[in-house]
């Protein structure tokens, strides 16, 4: 799936499926999120792997990514607040960092 041209790595880039219109509803987020022009970003992400003749897709909206243990594939239901950035695993005591573990879920 990786391509190596005059030394850089191109890879497929995963995205997920963001409901904007819900998410702008939370008063804490919604500036941040407009100002992030996140459709606009997916749009050209989609039109530029389509030019390289790369794969193209999204993760769907509500996929736990973040509760899933990336070494043993256990569930913990608990983590749904944000701010819990790395939790241990009970059941293989793995060390699972957030934006890691999406980007290992979503890359293989
Ligand atoms: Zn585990």
């Amino acid at each position: 799936m990786e391509k190596i041209l005059k030394g850089y790595v191109f890879r497929p880039y995963p995205t997920e499926k963001l409901k904007i219109n819900e998410m702008v509803q939370n008063k804490n987020l919604s500036k941040k999120i407009y100002d992030a022009s996140w459709y606009e970003l997916i749009r050209q992400l989609e039109y530029k792997s389509k030019c390289k003749n790369k794969k193209f897709y999204q993760i769907e909206t509500y996929y736990p990514s973040s509760q899933i243990c990336n070494r043993c594939g256990y569930q913990e239901k608990k983590i749904k607040d944000l701010s819990i950035r790395e939790w241990e695993c009970p059941s293989c005591t793995n060390n699972n960092e957030r934006d890691i573990m999406l980007f290992i879920q979503v890359s293989t």
